[in-house]
């Protein structure tokens, strides 16, 4: 038997959300279902919140990782900021709760003209500038609506972190951020601009990242950065550690939460006390170590099939809900919603989707018990990177998601139809 994070339990053979029956919730809303637990939630955002409680933070939750408007909003009522890449998650967090906005951070490497200006009317907190490019746009819109724009540079401190290639960000041969010997130089440029302020520092090294070695090391290159950016005259009010915390996706090999979030906050606190009072105001931008193990997609078992020696199990869900183990060789635990000791006997079989892909996969070679068509899977860790990065791939409509608090559902995105789809097209000639 699986044991889970908060949210995900079985109670007598059936897995339940938080007090909620996970069958049921298939059986009311479909599959495929993306189903998160409140309790979840909260408990990793307060979790994260106390270990970080001996500096003055604020965490600013990666609006990519899930970015629906029920769970931003869960998140702005705890009082967290947010970590924005477009003009399109400005617009959630707006519609989340509109006082966060002073809470925004702005990051990504293709801001366009109307998404600066929107986020200069807007009044965000902070910038991550990413190129000298942008920097001069920034100027130029910011001169425009004669509004000041606090920025901070996203330096590359060239740090590599153990993690899946396309989701390391922080070494010299990335296209993100500046490098870190030319950030002196440019924040002297930035200064002599009348609409911008200099204020601090960003960097984020990556994703599903591990150990806690790299976040440390990329501290200190940050703070030896801000100790000459002070020097230099610069009032440095902010130091943006970004995101990249990981989770285990393997129940075998579980981590203890609270444990991780103690030693990440030493690895990332021990540089910045090292500087002089007072000290800069640290941001944060968790985004998977928040969301990932709080949701998970519930799919039914559509045929059991063989090829030669090979198994199948086509489920109802595919790549387009959940991409990860397409995209990142990420490896998703499955297990059946209902589950007995009498079916404890595992076979080996690929869990696949209906797209006609043979990169669809949910998973390889996963050890499942005998399963009947018609029964409902429940692929765990799926709170982040799913629901935010599916897409309509093969015409298929996407997921409905629910969110679960006790023994309370509530229906945050409901099930796309063919209709939604096909509305934005003409069939033109
Ligand atoms: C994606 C991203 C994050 C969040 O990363 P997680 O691994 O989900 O914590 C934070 N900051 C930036 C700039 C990002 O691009």
């Amino acid at each position: 038997m699986f044991t889970r994070p908060p949210g995900f339990t079985y109670k007598k053979d059936e897995l339940h959300c938080d007090g909620v029956s996970i069958n049921r919730l298939a059986k009311k809303f479909g599959t495929p279902l993306y189903v998160y637990s409140a309790l979840a939630i909260r408990e990793r955002y307060r979790t994260l919140e106390r270990a970080f409680h001996h500096v003055r933070h604020t965490l600013c939750y990666s609006v990519k990782a899930n970015s629906n408007l029920s769970i931003l909003r869960l998140l702005a009522g705890m009082g967290a900021g947010f970590d924005i890449v477009s003009g399109g998650e400005l617009e959630r967090v707006r519609r989340a709760q509109k006082k966060a906005l002073k809470k925004v951070v702005f990051s990504g490497v293709g801001k366009t003209a109307d998404e600066l200006r929107l986020a200069l009317r807007n009044g965000i907190l902070l910038f991550n500038v990413e190129s000298e490019g942008e920097l001069e746009l920034l100027a130029t819109c910011a001169s425009e609506l004669r509004k000041t724009a606090n920025i901070a540079l996203r330096v590359n401190p060239d740090v590599p972190a153990e993690t899946h290639p396309y989701i390391s960000t922080g070494l010299r041969e990335h296209k993100f951020g500046v490098p870190i010997g030319n950030a002196r130089e440019l924040c002297r440029r930035a200064a002599e601009h009348k609409y911008l302020r200099v204020a601090g520092v960003s960097l984020h090294i990556g994703s599903q990242i591990g150990d806690v070695a790299p976040f440390h090391l990329a501290m200190e290159r940050a703070v030896e950065l801000v100790m000459q950016l002070l020097a230099d005259g610069h009032n440095i009010r902010f130091i943006d550690a970004g995101g990249g915390l990981g989770i285990s996706y393997n129940s075998a090999a579980p981590l203890d939460f609270t444990d991780q979030a103690h030693r990440y906050a030493e690895a990332i606190t021990e540089p910045f006390l090292r500087m002089k009072k007072p000290f800069p105001h640290l941001l944060l931008e968790p985004g998977r170590s928040i969301i990932a193990p709080a949701g998970a997609l519930v799919t039914r078992v559509l045929y059991l099939k063989r090829n030669g020696n090979k198994r199948f199990t086509i489920v109802d869900a595919a790549m387009n809900d959940l991409i990860r183990p397409s995209l990142y060789q990420a490896r998703h635990e499955i297990t059946p919603v209902t589950f007995t000791r009498a079916r404890s006997e595992r076979v080996q079989s690929d869990v696949a989707g209906p797209i006609c892909e043979s990169g669809d996969f949910l998973a390889r070679d996963a050890m499942l018990p005998a399963l009947t068509p018609g029964e409902n899977l429940c692929i765990f860790d799926a709170g982040a990177y799913g629901m935010s990065l599916a897409s309509n791939y093969n015409s298929r409509p996407r997921a409905a998601e629910v969110l679960v608090e006790g023994t309370r559902v509530r229906l945050i995105r409901r099930r796309e139809t063919i209709k939604d789809l096909l509305q934005e097209e003409a069939a033109c000639l």
